[in-house]
């Protein structure tokens, strides 16, 4: 019999957002597949857990198949990454295709995302939208990825670091004409802060402030056309 793959949400910043359930598959599994070990064993220090871990990250990803085998032979692993939902612009994609590809059952312990929790505090409509994760560092794959996108009528959620922000905020403004936006930053932290205005208006405000902290940026979408 195999075990089970827990795709494990972990808090985006307030360690009280911790469910119950996210203590409990931690202190229930056989060992824990982590993208950054020594992030995750704060995390289970703070539960009050020992657990034997394996590193999943972006370089790692060929640890992919020892992580099945495991699981394969009976034993059960938490999934988890440094902060939000696994596999949502974070590791883990991967292992759950080939779990599915393998028949390996899967069970998700859902819990804070920053997209989603961005996306219902903006003020903007959420009734449709695209998440759209990190643009490209590269200008010519940032500029193309925007003109695929600039007609869309939904609501578009990036995910952006701050020393990017005002190149992606210009990018923007110049593809996708001036629109509302919501700025989420440093959400559920000390921090917070919700900047409720256009491209224009954060750049005004960055040219006087550098950005700081982890963003979502939740945008309007494009007009209807007349
Ligand atoms: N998988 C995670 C999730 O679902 O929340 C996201 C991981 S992604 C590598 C990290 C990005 O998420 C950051 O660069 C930032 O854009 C966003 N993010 C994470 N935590 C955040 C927070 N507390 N406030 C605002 N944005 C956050």
């Amino acid at each position: 019999m195999p075990g089970i793959l827990y795709i494990v949400a972990t808090p985006i910043g307030n360690l009280d957002d911790m469910p119950p359930r996210v203590a409990a598959t931690f202190g229930a599994a056989d060992f824990v597949a982590a993208e950054d070990t020594r992030v995750t064993l704060k995390l289970l220090n703070h539960l009050g857990l020992k657990k034997p871990m394996m590193s999943y990250y972006e370089h790692a990803l060929h640890h992919g198949a020892a992580i099945l085998d495991r699981i394969e032979a009976g034993e059960s692993c938490a999934l988890c990454s440094d902060a939000g939902m696994p596999c949502i612009s974070d590791p883990g994609e991967d292992l759950v295709g080939l779990c599915a590809a393998r028949d390996i059952p899967t069970v998700v312990i859902p819990g804070p995302s920053a997209a989603i929790s961005a996306l219902a505090v903006s003020g903007l409509p959420t009734s449709r939208f695209c998440f759209e994760g990190f643009l490209s560092t590269n200008r010519k794959n940032r500029m193309e990825h925007l003109h695929q996108i600039s007609g869309d009528q939904h609501t578009l959620i990036f995910y952006e670091a701050p020393h990017k922000l005002i190149y992606t905020l210009q990018d923007m403004l110049e593809v996708l004409g001036d629109r509302r936006i919501a700025l989420c930053r440093e959400l559920t932290k000390l921090h917070e802060e919700i900047i409720r205005t256009t491209f224009s208006g954060a750049l005004e405000r960055y040219r006087e402030k550098s950005p700081r902290g982890e963003y979502v940026l939740i945008i309007e979408g494009a007009p209807e056309p007349e």
